[in-house]
């Protein structure tokens, strides 16, 4: 299992769930409109979800049905950033995200 962060996040970001990390496997850049948990590192301690104030971290496997591509979205920003933040930004789009122009 891994925790995984969900669209909720988008254009909200901030640290309040890095900062908790005992990992340190939260991670963010400037071009990124959401954070994303390594699941290679989480070890399931959800500090992260109770630090998150709009509720935006789950475990994987009780996401919610309309965040399920959020697993892959979170495992694939370490392999391949530029293809993550097309997505991230579509989805932003596509859910009316006043974050987005
Ligand atoms: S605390 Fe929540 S809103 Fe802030 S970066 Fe983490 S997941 Fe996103
Ligand atoms: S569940 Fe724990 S280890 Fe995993 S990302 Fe959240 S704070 Fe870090």
């Amino acid at each position: 299992m891994t925790y995984v962060v969900t669209d909720i996040c988008i254009g909200v970001k901030g640290e309040a769930c890095m900062e908790v990390c005992p990992e340190f496997c939260i991670f963010s850049e400037p071009e990124d409109l959401m954070s994303f948990i390594d699941p290679a590192r989480c070890t399931d301690c959800g500090a992260c979800m109770e630090a998150c104030v709009v509720n935006a971290i789950y475990p994987d496997d009780k996401l919610p049905p309309a965040s399920a591509e959020f697993t892959l979205i979170n495992e694939s920003w370490f392999r391949r950033k530029r293809s993550v933040r097309e997505r991230v930004r579509e989805i932003a789009v596509e859910t009316g995200s006043p974050f987005v122009i």
